[in-house]
């Protein structure tokens, strides 16, 4: 855990040269270790100036001028931290950074351990764990989705819904434990169908936190979408085709994916995943049938996926076989590809099917919009903008945890349970909403999370 009663320096910007960094500092002695060794021309005295000022000045060491630079000077409690901080704006040179650093180290400052600045902030109060953790997925954050859930986390929108649902936990036990204060006379003060209304509402409310966790985690993974279809239908093309560039093998010989290979794609600020695989052909070579049985595998990890089929070599009634055979539950675009090589009766015949087909040509880059268009539709049907969408493992595990809490509260009123077992299991529930927030928290929990952030957050 960090110990807030020394003064931590990072350098705060990416490594490496640019035309400006930024080195933190925050921690009691933040003002005075920079003070002695900045010069500003007009004598001016750090502790003096207001919150959020800036200077401009020299770094001076050993009489000699190691750059000019601006410094940001945030008091306490105004500050990322909570504590007395200072940003120091010098030029990017790699050998700039390592100096100035080198010289607040030889001034008492240490080097802060990865997200040591962010869990001061967290230990001063200004923003709970689930803030913090909201902090490092933004820096991380690729894709327009994964930035929005991500402040939304950071600005505590997800917070706000925990702490709703902690007080209804509570507004629950609190009813219930009056009961207890009397258990010896054997009076129920709580209206049972209350209860049980109140816990309903707790159960669905958690309930649609913890649905919208895989789509979280697909957003912050990117979306995962196989691509399947029997050899030589064009996937490693249609692969190729959206990525624009020769990543996958295209053969003529069938079956010359064997290999899985995954690529992100980011269509209008969504990240996909998407997975090529080996065709989906009966056979008994065993190279081959390892990746077949690899489709079947990456199909059950897809959020969707995309059935390709060379529409010359199917007929409509071997397409639905084909279909039959793979996973029906799992949302799916069924795409007939070469459309360059035929003509519209073949097409009409698809067309008779009672299916939604999309006609594409990979080769020739026919309606790939349209399959662009289906994607996004889809992703856009899984949320609507005011939804949390929690994209956080640690999250979803308390949630989990306080889901099967409530459950047991749950059951027990239907059983008639007594008192004392409800307000233990509200109790359990409380507690792993806390989790996540960091109202209850350990040193381990702690380390684990901040050990992820990089150094100068
Ligand atoms: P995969 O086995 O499903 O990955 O198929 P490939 O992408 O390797 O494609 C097999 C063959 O079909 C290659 O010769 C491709 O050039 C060709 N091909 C793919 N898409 C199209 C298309 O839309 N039109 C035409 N005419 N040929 C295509």
């Amino acid at each position: 855990m960090s110990n807030t009663q020394n003064t931590i320096c990072a350098i705060a910007s990416p490594a490496g040269s640019g035309a400006i960094a930024v080195i933190r500092l925050s921690g009691p002695n933040s003002f005075a270790i920079v003070q002695s060794i900045f010069k500003s021309k007009t004598q001016q005295i750090i502790q003096n100036q207001k919150s959020h000022s800036i200077l401009f000045g020299e770094i001076v060491y050993n009489k000699s001028v190691i750059d000019e630079v601006l410094i940001s000077i945030f008091k306490n409690p105004h500050s990322y931290t909570g504590e007395d901080a200072i940003e120091i704006s010098c030029h990017g040179s790699i050998y700039v950074q390592q100096k100035i650093l080198e010289i607040l180290i030889k001034k008492g400052a240490q080097l802060a351990q990865a997200g040591e600045f962010t869990q001061r902030a967290f230990l001063n109060g200004k923003m709970d764990l689930a803030q913090a953790e909201g902090v490092a997925d933004l820096i991380a954050s690729e894709s327009e989705a994964m930035h929005k859930i991500s402040i939304q986390q950071l600005k505590g929108g997800f917070s706000s819904a925990l702490n709703l649902l902690r007080k209804q936990m509570l507004d629950f036990s609190a009813l219930i434990e009056l009961e207890l204060d009397f258990s010896e006379e054997d009076v129920e003060f709580a209206n049972r169908t209350d209860l049980q209304k109140l816990i309903n509402k707790l159960n669905s409310e958690i309930k649609k936190l913890i649905n919208s966790f895989s789509y979280g985690n697909a957003i912050k993974n990117g979306i995962p979408i196989a691509i399947v279809g029997r050899p030589n239908a064009g996937k490693s093309t249609l692969l190729n085709t959206l990525l624009n560039e020769e990543r996958a093998i295209v053969s003529e010989i069938a079956g010359t994916t064997r290999d899985t290979i995954e690529e992100l794609l980011s269509i209008k600020g969504f990240q996909f995943r998407f997975i090529d695989t080996a065709g989906l052909r009966t056979t008994t070579d065993q190279i081959e049938k390892i990746g077949v049985e690899r489709t079947l595998e990456k199909i059950n990890k897809s959020s969707i996926y995309l059935y390709l089929f060379d529409i010359n070599q199917l007929s409509p009634f071997e397409l639905l076989k084909d279909l039959k055979q793979l996973n029906q539950e799992i949302p799916r675009i069924i795409i007939a590809n070469k459309t360059d090589l035929i003509g519209n009766d073949k097409i009409l015949e698809f067309q008779k099917l009672d299916i939604d087909i999309l006609f594409i040509s990979a080769k020739n880059q026919d309606s790939l919009e349209e399959l662009k268009t289906y994607l996004l539709n889809f992703v856009n049907s899984k949320t609507n903008n005011s939804d949390i969408i929690i994209s956080n493992i640690r999250h979803f595990e308390a949630l989990t945890k306080a889901n099967e809490a409530i459950e047991r509260v749950n059951n027990g009123i239907k059983n008639n349970l007594p008192t004392d077992l409800l307000a233990m299991d509200m109790r359990d529930a409380v507690h792993f909403i806390g989790e996540i927030t960091g109202e209850i928290s350990n040193n381990e929990l702690l380390g684990h999370i901040f050990k992820n952030f990089c150094i100068g957050k």
